[in-house]
């Protein structure tokens, strides 16, 4: 019987700017390609999240009245559940507003502050006196070492992956990291999570946020099957993946190194 894992998409009707569903499309068909069975459910306003119903969850971008309108339903229907199976391990990718919104607070350019998931331990807030504009434009990033050599133990055979990751980011709010837990990678070209431009994403367990749009799994797609190596090593701890051709999403991926690497 071939494995299966179930991917949960939240919010995709609040929370889906720049075309974050495309990683969803990149997770399911990437499992096709190797012959993991693979079910995308929504979960959306409403809906209640059940503990161990999901083996990788999804949250991607939004205007800060998208992520405010999510927050009270993710509290009251979805926190406890999707809390325990991150703390269990599930890996869950929240990009951008969905990234903010797994930390303990948004702080809005209004002045509004919202009580995020504390998910992972990051706060969000709206741009200081040291951004003059938004975080706007290509991001080019070198992949956390550990995590990077974690990615390679996912495949049958050893193969030569990318150390960047790339993507397009477009955030007024400034991410900052705290105790437990590490950046994803280091900024290499663009901004990442503040205007410090240090830094890009966060890990926490196997939670991971990103300010990559783009959509972002599709030019990375060593961080596709690293998702999907981790949700199916919960079933199956020795699990390795077949390594795909990728012929045309490494070349895109190096063309956007290539073009966007300067500061
Ligand atoms: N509304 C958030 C901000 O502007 C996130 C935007 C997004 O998801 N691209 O920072």
């Amino acid at each position: 019987m071939p494995p299966s894992l179930t991917i949960t998409h939240l919010y995709p009707d609040h929370l889906n700017l720049y075309g974050d569903t495309g990683n969803l499309i990149v997770l399911r068909r990437r499992c096709q390609w190797m012959g993991i069975d693979c079910i995308v459910k929504v979960l959306s306003m409403g809906e209640v999240a059940q503990a161990g119903q999901s083996d990788l969850y999804f949250m991607g971008g939004g205007q800060d009245t998208d992520q405010v309108a999510v927050v009270a339903d993710f509290h009251q229907l979805k926190y406890d559940a999707i809390r325990a199976d991150t703390e269990a391990g599930v890996p869950f990718l929240g990009v951008c507003g969905g990234y903010q919104l797994m930390g303990h607070t948004f702080l809005m350019g209004n002045g509004e502050e919202t009580r995020g998931l504390g998910i992972i331990n990051v706060s969000t807030r709206a741009p200081g006196t040291e951004v003059k504009q938004r975080c706007i434009g290509n991001l080019i990033a070198e992949i956390n070492p550990t995590t990077y050599a974690d990615m390679q133990t996912m495949y049958a055979t050893p193969r030569e992956i990318p150390r960047t990751l790339v993507g397009f980011e477009n955030h007024s709010g400034q991410t900052y990291l705290g105790e437990g837990v590490e950046p994803l990678a280091k900024t290499i070209a663009g901004f990442g999570n503040n205007a410090a431009a240090a830094y890009e994403g966060a890990r926490y367990k196997n939670v991971f946020g990103s300010y990559m749009h783009g959509s972002l799994l599709p030019k990375n797609p060593h961080f596709a099957d690293y998702l999907i190596g981790l949700a199916l090593r919960r079933q199956q701890p020795d699990a390795t993946l077949p390594a795909l051709a990728d012929t045309e999403e490494l070349a895109a991926h190096s063309y956007a190194v290539q073009r966007y690497s300067q500061k």
